[in-house]
């Protein structure tokens, strides 16, 4: 009567039978844990997997070697070798207890309890097991009823489990933004309060890192909201938190998938002046392209309305790029009372995402070809040329444009663009 997963492609494919069958002999055991078992149950898009083995890390890189597979000592010391197969990774690591730990650095020893690893993980959800043929293993004897339930809960005391790992802080509203339900677990929100200072102790790097993965996820307006009643969200971000414009994004997504994007969620929900962008670059330890994106969009996102007209929206377009237009648009469309049902907003999105990008059909060389020395008026003509051409609705042609310049051959003079 037990439920098995005996039919999931990702446990019955031949590159990870090769894992198995190198790593799960004499006497060993080796079974996927943690997400792919948790999606698997919940009907959820099964990414990486994962593998608990009783083996040794030493001993699972020399099996692994030794079917022709690839071994990588990714983390050896906690016990993780990455065995690649057919070109798919997958992070081995062995049964282990955490013996003391600070904050994140855990002293481990290997084990082969399989009770003994599941207690050192963090959500009971996140601690389940199955066998390669697809039996599922509950050590805490309440992981698969709370997956099944959606219920985000930690493993054992929760105040202890986050003084071990401050990370857990951000990984419980994680977890309960992507596969939660219902009200935030009551102990481990009250736990989260208590610890919340702890979160300081966290590098930028991985904040930032758990702040983008939980932006997009279904459940992060309520989530966020609970982040920020709860002071996290204020520890981890700092500044003015706008969460109506967050929600508002959110509600946009149905009609403009982009609205997912963690990015725009972020600039969203933290930056109204350009000041907060470098803030919350440096605090979350952004990327330069992230940090880039967030202050285009929102530099941009102020000269987008519902009004603007058709020629209007096709300029945005050309100057800005369709990906800088669309995070703009939307930046500038949650921050204004208009709802998703908006037919201006939906017109303008649509124009964006449709319209055809126009390539200005004139360059420098063209003038140079017409007469015009080198030089810096070379580029004021170019841009006054291409004034023209946008107003013209990006119509007239390379020969229509360079016709009506009249420049002479030698002079810098030029007349007719722009008018
Ligand atoms: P995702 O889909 O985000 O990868 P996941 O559950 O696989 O979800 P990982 O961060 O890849 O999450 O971790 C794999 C497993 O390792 C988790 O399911 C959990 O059992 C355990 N784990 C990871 N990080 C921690 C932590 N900080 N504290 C306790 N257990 C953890
Ligand atoms: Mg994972």
């Amino acid at each position: 009567m037990s439920v098995r997963l005996s039919d999931a492609p990702w446990l019955v494919n031949a590159s990870v039978r090769a894992v198995f069958e190198a790593i799960a002999v004499e006497g060993d055991a080796a079974r996927v844990v943690g997400g792919a078992v948790r999606n698997a149950l919940l009907g959820e898009p099964v990414g990486d997997i994962d593998i608990a083995t009783t083996a040794e890390p030493v001993t699972v890189a020399a099996r692994a070697r030794a079917a022709g597979l690839k071994a990588i000592p990714t983390g050896i010391d906690h016990g993780t070798i990455t065995v690649v197969s057919d070109g798919i990774p997958y992070e081995v690591t062995t049964l282990r207890e955490d013996v003391e730990t600070f904050g994140r650095h855990a002293v481990v020893r290997f084990s082969r309890d399989w009770a003994a690893d599941a207690a050192r993980r963090d959500f009971t959800m996140n601690a389940l097991y199955v066998d390669p043929d697809g039996a599922i293993h509950d050590p805490t004897g309440v992981g698969h009823a709370d997956c099944l339930a959606r219920r985000v809960r930690f493993i054992g005391d929760p105040g202890a489990r986050i003084a071990e790992d401050y990370l857990r802080i951000l990984r419980f509203f994680r977890f309960h933004a992507h596969y939660g339900s219902g009200a935030i677990d009551e102990a481990g929100l009250s736990a989260v309060i208590a610890a919340r200072d702890g979160l300081r102790k966290l590098s930028a790097e991985r904040i930032g890192h758990e702040m983008l993965k939980i932006l997009p996820a279904p459940h992060a307006v309520e989530t966020v909201e609970a982040m920020a009643e709860t002071g996290i969200i204020e520890i981890v971000a700092g500044g003015v938190m706008r969460l109506e414009d967050f929600a508002h994004l959110d509600h946009l997504t149905e009609f403009a998938p982009e609205a997912r994007d963690a990015v725009l969620r972020l600039a969203a929900l933290t930056c109204f002046v350009e000041e907060d962008v470098e803030r919350l670059s440096d605090r979350l330890r952004l990327s330069n392209a992230q940090q880039k994106r967030m202050a285009d969009a929102l530099a941009a996102s102020h000269g987008f309305s519902a009004v603007l007209d058709d020629l209007a929206v096709r300029e945005k377009l050309y100057r800005l790029g369709h990906h800088t237009a669309i995070d703009a648009a939307l930046l500038a469309w949650c921050r204004d009372e208009a709802g998703p049902e908006d037919q201006g907003w939906r017109r303008l999105v649509i124009t964006l995402r449709n319209a055809d990008m126009p390539a200005f059909p004139v360059a420098g060389r063209d003038l140079l070809a017409l007469g015009m020395k080198p030089g810096p008026q070379v580029g004021e003509q170019l841009r006054a040329i291409e004034a023209h051409w946008i107003s013209s609705g990006f119509t007239l042609s390379r020969t229509e444009l360079l016709d009506g310049i009249g420049v002479e051959p030698g002079s810098p003079r030029g007349s007719g663009a722009g008018g």
